[in-house]
């Protein structure tokens, strides 16, 4: 980003801070939602229809595995929320605004080959599949791999932290952590946003609002259906083949398969590039390379692969899903993300990044390094230096204020509590270094109301926001794209812990700006 744009936005970032309202201001500024939901039924046919007729529908759960034919069209409407919720707007502001701050700070820890080495080896053995991944980078890095281009499609998730017994407070959104592989929902995310306009619309959402009101221009509009397409089609161009096609690495079970799609939609029909599907297995079966490092799918030349797989384990069942991605990583295609990006999103990282000093490696400007920390929680190492130890007791002594997290993406995997003492007493000191301690953002909790599986449900929820990033830059570093790409509110009741959407935790939901 150039300079002056920089200064902008950092002024910007300074203006909404100070505009900032209190968290007592926050809560009572909200609308309140109707719980008894036998009144509400006549909304569940107006939302599951226009669902199904808008796309916002994943395939039936019974798919995986499923030989039947007919059973590949079954398809189930996504789990959303009734009706937007409420997020303060200066924290809205702020996020959007730092985020092409982010990719530039994820961009160069990237390429800060010292500082990956330096951080991704403290894991020791901890992990074996960071250290595959890991591995493959340093390979690839000794083959010195010309690439024409990086793109990143990043999300940025947030906790609002506004604790109601400190009403005076001023609510902050907490970062939960920086993906920077296969961040997902964004075209349904953006569709729901459609939909709870549609419902206010047609409804005035009458029978459910209680007290206050909804206002259309408090639903932001959301450029992260169009977004991450529009990426993708940028560094396509900087490969240099108009007649080339884009592969999205797929997992083979997906049932979040529409939102992908409609990635696939929008290379088509407005950048005129042709999307294939294929795991990592099948790009092993079905891809070659040339002599020049060019790869290709019969016939057709591979400018850009696209990942919406490859994060977890579980997407390298064997030895051929792993050849399958080095086969798109040793050839001239561009991989989103590269490995290094893939890296950078570890949690490991984003620990590091956390303690003082290393934000301002990347970032010069003290201000803006600032207005980067402001986001950060409390994150720790649970490894044997004094910092580590010092964290373990502290998290034997006072579990309910942490979550403990290994390497792992995808919800699921972390520990809360009262869990934290036993696994910190179960783990080997080796096993320790691949684990991080995180303090726990305690976000507000809403009475709303959820529809899922063609039910509705009123339950007292927690929203969590991710911003979504987009980043291309050219082989020669020049940076081509740098913005904020739209936005994702994921909901989930308050008394469970975690919030991924495909994990079956959480329903998608649009913000409520208050
Ligand atoms: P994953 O890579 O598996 O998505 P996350 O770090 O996003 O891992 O954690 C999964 C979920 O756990 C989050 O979506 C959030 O609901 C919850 N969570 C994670 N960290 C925190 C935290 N510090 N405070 C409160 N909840 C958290
Ligand atoms: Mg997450």
């Amino acid at each position: 980003m150039f300079l002056n744009q920089l200064c902008n936005r950092t002024n910007l970032l300074y203006r909404i801070r100070q505009m900032s309202s209190t968290t007592r201001e926050f809560l009572a500024n909200r609308p309140t939602y109707a719980q008894d939901v036998s009144k509400l039924q006549p909304f569940i046919d107006l939302a599951v229809d226009w669902q199904a007729s808008h796309g916002v529908v994943l395939r039936a759960p019974q798919l995986s595995g499923a030989d039947a034919p007919w059973l590949k069209a079954a398809l189930t409407p996504a789990p959303v929320a009734l009706a937007p919720s409420p997020i303060p707007r200066t924290e809205f502001e702020r996020v959007v605004q730092l985020q092409p701050i982010l990719n530039q700070l994820f961009h160069r820890i990237a390429n800060d080959h010292e500082f990956l080495v330096s951080t991704l080896e403290s894991l020791g053995s901890a992990d074996e599949f960071t250290a595959r991944v890991f591995k493959m980078y340093l390979d690839q890095r000794e083959l010195n791999v010309e690439k024409p281009a990086v793109i990143g499609v990043h999300r940025s998730d947030y906790l609002i932290d506004a604790p109601a017994a400190e009403p005076a407070s001023v609510p902050r959104a907490k970062q939960v952590e920086f993906n920077t592989i296969a961040a997902s929902f964004a075209s349904l995310s953006s569709l729901v946003g459609d939909l709870h306009r549609f419902l206010l619309a047609r409804t005035g959402y009458e029978g459910l609002i209680e007290s206050g009101s909804i206002e259309p221009s408090q639903l932001p509009t959301n450029e992260s259906l169009t977004s991450i397409a529009d990426g993708i089609a940028a560094g396509f161009s900087l490969y240099g083949n108009s007649g080339a096609v884009v592969v999205m690495v797929v997992q083979p079970n997906e049932r979040n398969v529409y939102d992908q799609r409609w990635v696939e939609t929008g290379l088509w029909e407005k950048h005129h590039i042709k999307t294939i599907r294929l795991s990592f297995a099948e790009v092993l079966e079905k891809c070659t390379l040339d002599e020049n490092n060019r790869l290709f799918i019969n016939g057709e030349e591979i400018a850009v692969a696209y990942y919406r797989s490859g994060y977890a384990p579980t997407d390298f069942p064997t030895e051929q899903e792993w050849q399958g991605r080095w086969l798109i990583e040793k050839s001239r295609t561009v991989s989103v993300p590269n490995l290094a990006y893939h890296l950078a999103g570890c949690k490991k990282i984003q620990q590091v990044l956390a303690q003082p000093g290393v934000v301002e490696r990347f970032i010069d400007d003290l201000g803006t390094a600032d207005l980067v920390r402001e986001c950060f929680v409390g994150l720790y190492p649970l490894d044997e230096t004094k910092d580590g130890q010092d964290a373990v007791q502290t998290a034997k002594s006072n579990p309910d204020k942490y979550v403990v997290k290994p390497q792992r993406e995808g919800g699921g995997y972390n520990t809360y509590g009262g869990d934290i003492p036993p696994l910190l007493e179960k783990l080997s000191a080796e096993e320790l270094r691949g684990y991080i301690l995180m303090e726990l953002i305690k976000a507000p909790g809403f009475k709303s109301v959820l529809l899922r599986d063609g039910a509705l449900f009123a339950s007292e929820v927690v929203s969590e926001l991710g911003i979504y990033g987009i980043w291309v830059s050219d082989a020669s570093g020049s940076v081509v794209v740098n913005k904020h790409g739209g936005h994702l509110l994921r909901t989930k009741s308050s008394d469970v812990y975690e919030g991924g959407v495909a994990a079956g935790f959480a329903v998608i939901d649009s913000p409520l700006l208050v």
